[in-house]
């Protein structure tokens, strides 16, 4: 170490030389060593200014602030370094000291112990000490009884919660009974979710695993959620709807903690489906963004979804749906990620009819013509016909109400209720996709689109 004059000429010489990066690295490194923190912090800072990527001053100015107990600040600093996988080891145990003097004792281990199975010669003692007790597995499913993937679902059990994290851990009492029509979907899903979960031997022998995602696009309304819902209930799987308010936060740094913290709520939750509503809105091209925190959060969602290491989503089926699937950027479509795009379309007559059966099942009914209904409705989709039910349903028990006596559902009833109801937007959704597959589909990536946008609407 330097004693104080040779400091004190470190410091002269810097003055004299501001832009030169790697003199002030070299002060700003030896002040932290010394103990000027505060000094070292103004001097990490500035070099940051010269070299706003470098990892290693990045760590430093985060070294800096967590030994002046400024954790917060400390987290912030490390966040960009945090989301790529394969980060220094270091890195990991200062996030750790960061987390733990925020009070985040279980992601402080997590870090820790993620840090030292990486590299051992970064342990430290102190540190693992008032860590205590190794944390939960932080993707912490109990080991899997043998010959089957997945410990059952604790059906019974209560959701292990995971701090910071907004979304709920459902369990879906819906099944693939329940979403009418949709058979092509659903085989689809069946194969590309179900099958690796329920027959894991015969996936295993062709060196596939259960795992990874798949895109749902389509109209607003035609299904999505629904059939996300349902994927899970039969699956056995639990559930957890993430929406755009569970993740998106105005503070730098908050949305992508959000977004872990979310992944790490399935993951202790598994077999488990995460769904992303509006994903477009988190994965959205890069390219298309000017502000770089942004980036940041897409960033990390990629590296959420390849995980720490090949076992880290084991179980985790992400499901994600988007209107405009062309703003999703393309590294998401690589495998593991959201690989699997599946067109959810408008329904056609045969399923509006089956949709409406379904909507009207538990209510008291006449004969019902749900054909004659689902001909009236074209270009209604799932939600539509809901709306045209739950008006319908409003107007009866009025009658009923009325009369004091309950009034059967007709199908002249459903008829009028569809008359004052206006189908979401699929016209205006095929005229836009339409643009996309005739002049941007190089890539052959919305071929399943052709037929559907050469139709009329
Ligand atoms: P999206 O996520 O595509 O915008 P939703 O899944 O929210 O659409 O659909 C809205 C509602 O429409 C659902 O809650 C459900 O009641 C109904 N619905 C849509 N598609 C179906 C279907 N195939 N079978 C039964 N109900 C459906």
């Amino acid at each position: 170490m330097l004693d104080d004059a040779g400091l004190q000429a470190l410091r002269e010489a810097a003055r004299l030389s501001p832009g030169n990066l790697p003199l002030r690295q070299h002060l700003a490194g030896q002040l932290l060593a010394m103990g000027y923190l505060g000094e070292a912090e103004a001097e990490y800072r500035a070099a940051l200014v010269l070299a706003p990527k470098d990892a290693g001053i990045m760590a430093g100015l985060a070294e800096a602030f967590v030994r002046q107990s400024a954790y917060g600040a400390a987290l912030a600093a490390l966040e960009p370094l945090l989301a790529s996988p394969g980060y220094p080891p270091k890195v990991g145990v200062l996030a750790a000291r960061a987390l733990l003097g925020e009070g985040d004792t279980a992601r402080a281990g997590y870090r820790y112990h993620e840090a030292v199975s990486r590299d051992p010669s970064v342990a430290d003692a102190d540190l693992a000490a008032r860590l205590s007790a190794p944390p939960a597995p932080p993707y912490g499913a109990p080991a899997p009884p043998a010959g089957h993937a997945y410990a059952a679902p604790a059906s019974a059990s209560a959701p292990t919660p995971v701090d910071g994290a907004t979304a709920e851990v459902e369990r879906s009492r819906l099944n693939f009974a329940d979403v009418a029509g949709m058979e092509a979907v659903k085989e689809s899903l069946r194969v590309k979710l179900l099958l690796p979960i329920q027959q894991p031997d015969l996936f295993a022998a062709y060196g596939k695993r259960a795992g990874g995602g798949v895109l749902l696009y389509g109209p607003p309304g035609a299904g999505k959620t629904h059939l996300a819902r349902a994927a899970a209930g039969e699956l056995g799987a639990s559930f957890v709807n993430v929406g755009l308010a569970d993740i998106l936060d105005m503070y730098i740094g908050s949305s992508e903690r959000n977004l872990r913290a979310t992944f790490e709520l399935a993951r202790r939750n598994r077999p488990c489906v995460l769904f992303f509503d509006e994903v477009d809105a988190l994965a959205a091209r890069r390219s298309d963004m000017r502000q770089a925190h942004t980036r940041q959060l897409v960033n990390q969602f990629l590296a959420e979804l390849d995980g720490v290491d090949q076992n880290a989503n084991e179980g985790v089926l992400v499901l994600a749906a988007t209107n405009a699937p062309w703003y999703v950027d393309v590294a998401f479509r690589r495998p593991g990620r959201l690989d699997q795009p599946v067109f959810v379309p408008p329904p056609d007559p045969a399923a509006r009819a089956a949709i409406l059966r379904l909507l009207c099942r538990d209510k008291p009914l006449a004969e019902m013509d749900f054909d004659a209904v689902a001909r009236v409705t074209d270009h209604f989709v799932g939600a539509d016909l809901k709306g045209v039910v739950d008006r319908a349903v409003e107007v009866k028990l009025q009658q009923s109400i009325s009369a004091g006596r309950p009034i059967p559902l007709s199908t002249p009833d459903l008829l009028a209720a569809a008359q004052s109801v206006r189908p979401t937007a699929v016209r205006e959704w095929m005229a836009t996709a339409r643009n996309y597959v005739m002049h941007s589909n190089d890539s052959g990536a919305w071929d399943e689109l052709l037929p559907w946008v050469k139709a009329k609407w």
